[in-house]
């Protein structure tokens, strides 16, 4: 067993470092802020971790510079001439994510980024395991944002509430066996960095009132078939006019493309939306 010492790699993501250091991650491709540059280089030397670099003309996303980083250097050499040559399918293999979510993944990306992946997992799942709730982790999807408005609120959202998940990949549903092999996996190599067990990753466990990937609330609280009672917002991105209404309120009811928010039997307000609300239930997976 490795011997980690977490603070080690901060600029990375922790379930990034156990995926690789635990060897279920050949390597991790990750742009990586500059403040954290140096301090990361020394601790790539001190774990023996080997590091290149690709640039933007290798990256989908157009990301400037991507770090790639592996106990084996070649793993670093295979994955640059994937990048190389547009093989994302083997990216993801290297990057230890499954088959089905990597195909599900580019297929979907042909579309474009329509800011609704989510919405394509939630059609694609027979039920929904919190562990896998990917809506903080918006690494490939943060393209799909036009209005710059909305973006500089993500910028700040994202600071505030990091990406926290139990799985780095898009999964092709909310129940896909693989990818709750790699929650659980990440979820028992991260209990010892975490005094607390896992109390940050608990907001996962909560019911989502979803409109697209940039437009959703967490609440605390029991969803329904087409509503959420709750006690509390926990937090929520875009839906800005309806704040007050969220904020002042105790259950929402969604009816396709509305939803209503009660306090008590009293309406405080209603909520329209040009593409069907959805609940995703979070809070009932086991
Ligand atoms: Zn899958």
């Amino acid at each position: 067993m490795p011997d980690i010492k977490i603070n080690d790699f901060r600029g990375l993501k922790e379930i990034d470092v156990l995926g690789l250091m635990y060897d279920y991650k050949k390597i991790v491709s990750t742009s990586i802020p500059e403040s954290f540059v140096r301090n990361l280089k020394n601790t790539f030397v001190k774990y023996g971790l080997k590091y290149d670099t690709v640039d933007e003309s290798f990256d989908f996303r157009g990301q400037s510079k991507t770090y790639l980083i592996s106990k084996e250097t070649k793993y670093l050499k295979a994955a640059k001439r994937a990048y190389k040559l547009g093989r994302l399918d083997l990216v993801g293999r290297y990057l230890g994510y499954p088959e089905c979510c990597v195909k599900f993944y580019y297929e979907k990306l042909k579309f474009s980024l329509s800011n609704s992946l989510l919405r394509d997992i939630y059609y694609n799942s027979n039920s929904f395991s919190w562990r896998l709730n990917n809506l903080l982790n918006f690494e490939g999807r943060t393209g799909g944002i036009k209005d710059l408005n909305l973006f500089r609120e993500f910028t700040s959202f994202f600071k505030k509430t990091q990406a926290i998940s139990l799985i780095s990949h898009s999964p092709c549903s909310y129940d896909c066996r693989q990818s709750l092999k790699i929650a659980y996996l990440n979820h028992q190599y991260l209990l010892p960095y975490h005094r607390l067990p896992l109390s940050g990753y608990l907001i996962l466990k909560n019911p989502v009132f979803y409109i697209d990937d940039f437009h959703f609330a967490i609440f605390e609280g029991y969803s329904g078939k087409n509503s959420i009672e709750y006690s509390k917002l926990l937090t929520r991105l875009g839906v800005r006019q309806f704040k007050d209404y969220l904020l002042r309120g105790d259950r929402i009811k969604i009816d396709n493309n509305s939803a209503t928010v009660f306090r008590g039997n009293r309406i405080l307000g209603k909520i329209s939306s040009h593409k069907k609300i959805l609940i995703l239930p979070f809070d009932k997976s086991i």
